[in-house]
C-alpha cells in the first residue's frame, strides 16, 4: 500500500530532523523541506537512501509546489535561537509569516491538516507565572526578539483564521525551550554554549547574574507531544514543555558538574528583553493529551552531552560568536 504524505519544514533543523525520524517510524513517507540558512544536511544524512524520504531544497516564503497528496503538513522551519534574530532578522519574518501563509494555502488546496510550531516567546516577558495558554503575552514589538515573537504570533491568528474562515484542520503547538542531540553548537543558545565552552576549556558566559530562568524540555517528549497533538482534535494553541525550572546559574553549574570542567562561570551583559522567568503550565497537555515529560534533565543532558562529545574537533572550534556583544549595536 502506497503510503502517505507528511511534508516536515525545517527538517535539516535540530526539531525537523527529529520530526522526520519520527514520522518514518510511524510508517509515513516523509517529505523534508529546508534552505539550509540555519538547518545542517547532516542531521538528515542518516536518512538520505531511505525509500521513505525525500529532500527538498527550499525556502517557504517563496511559493511552494508538492507534487501528489499530503495527509499531514508540520511547519518547524525557522530560525530559533535570539543571536539567530539579530543576524537574519527579516528571514526570521518572513519564515513564520510568509512562509505560514504559503504552508496554509497549501494544507488547504491539499486538504491536509497542519500543525504550526508556535513558541513560548508569544508570551514574551511574562508577567503570569507560570504560563497558561490563556495568557497573551508581554512582548516588545520592536526589540531584537520581536522578530521572531511577532512573527509566531502572526503565524497563530493567521493559522486560527485559516481554521474558522476556511474550516482548515489546524493545530497550533507552544514549544518551551527544548534540547537534545542535533542542536547547533554554534548556534548560540545556553545549553549548546556551556557545553561547548566547557569541551573547548573555556569560562561558561552567563548573562547578567544568572537569576533568570527557564524549564528544559528534552527533545524526544516534545517530539512525543508534537505526534499526540497532531493527532487529536485539540484546535486551540497548547503549551508543550517540561515544567522542571532551574535559574540559568544553577544551569550553568549542572553543565560543570556533569562535564567535570575546571573552568567556572563568568557574567556577561543581559541581552535586551531577555525574559526573566519562563515555566509552561501544562495541565492542558496532561488532560486532552494524556502527556507528560518522562525525561529527567539529569538523563536527558548525560545523552546531550556526549552527542556534543562526539563531534569532531574542527566543528567544535567553529565558534562564530562568544557572546551577544558581538551582535548588539
Ligand atoms: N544565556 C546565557 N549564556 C549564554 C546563552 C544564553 O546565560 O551563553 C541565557 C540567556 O540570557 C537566557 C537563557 O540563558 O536567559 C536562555 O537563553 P537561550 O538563548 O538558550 O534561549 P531563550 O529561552 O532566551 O530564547
Amino acid at each position: 500500500m502506497k503510503k502517505e504524505n507528511v511534508l516536515i519544514t525545517g527538517a535539516a533543523g535540530f526539531l525537523g530532523s527529529h520530526l522526520c525520524d519520527r514520522f518514518i517510524k510511524e510508517g509515513y513517507h516523509v517529505i523534508g523541506m529546508d534552505n539550509l540558512i540555519t538547518g545542517d544536511l547532516k542531521n538528515i544524512a542518516h536518512l538520505n537512501s531511505n525509500p521513505d524520504f525525500q529532500f527538498i531544497n527550499h525556502d517557504v516564503a517563496k511559493h511552494i509546489s508538492i507534487e501528489g497528496d499530503l495527509k499531514y503538513i508540520l511547519h518547524f522551519a525557522s530560525p530559533a535561537s535570539p543571536i539567530d534574530y539579530l543576524k537574519i532578522p527579516i528571514q526570521t519574518l518572513k519564515v513564520s509569516s510568509l512562509g505560514t501563509h504559503n504552508l496554509l494555502g497549501l494544507a488547504k488546496a491539499k486538504n491536509a491538516r497542519i500543525l504550526v510550531a508556535s513558541t513560548s516567546e508569544v508570551y514574551g516577558d511574562p508577567l503570569v507565572h507560570p504560563q497558561t495558554e490563556e495568557y497573551w503575552g508581554n512582548v516588545n514589538p520592536v526589540g531584537p526578539r520581536g522578530v521572531y515573537d511577532e512573527a509566531k504570533r502572526f503565524m497563530e491568528a493567521m493559522t486560527m483564521a485559516y481554521h474558522t474562515y476556511h474550516g482548515l484542520e489546524t493545530r497550533i503547538i507552544r514549544i518551551f525551550n527544548t534540547y537534545g542531540p542535533r542542536m547547533r553548537l554554534n548556534d548560540g543558545r545556553v545549553l549548546p554554549a556551556f557545553i561547548g565552552q566547557a569541551l573547548r576549556g573555556e569560562d561558561l558566559t552567563m548573562f547578567g547574574d544568572g537569576s533568570q530562568t527557564r524549564s528544559f524540555c528534552y527533545v524526544d517528549d516534545l517530539v512525543e507531544g508534537i505526534y499526540r497533538l497532531l493527532k487529536s482534535d485539540y484546535t486551540q494553541p497548547m503549551n508543550i514543555g517540561n515544567p522542571s525550572e532551574i535559574t540559568i546559574k544553577e544551569f550553568g553549574e549542572e553543565i560543570i558538574k556533569l562535564t567535570g570542567t575546571k573552568q567556572k562561570l563568568i557574567s556577561l551583559p543581559l541581552p535586551q528583553d531577555d525574559p526573566k522567568q519562563r515555566q509552561p503550565d501544562i495541565t492542558k497537555a496532561r488532560k486532552i493529551l494524556g502527556w507528560e515529560p518522562k525525561v529527567s534533565r539529569a538523563e536527558g543532558l548525560k545523552i546531550t552531552y556526549a552527542y556534543f562529545k562526539s563531534l569532531n574537533k574542527d566543528e567544535l572550534n567553529k565558534v562564530e560568536h562568544k557572546s551577544f556583544e558581538k551582535y548588539v549595536k
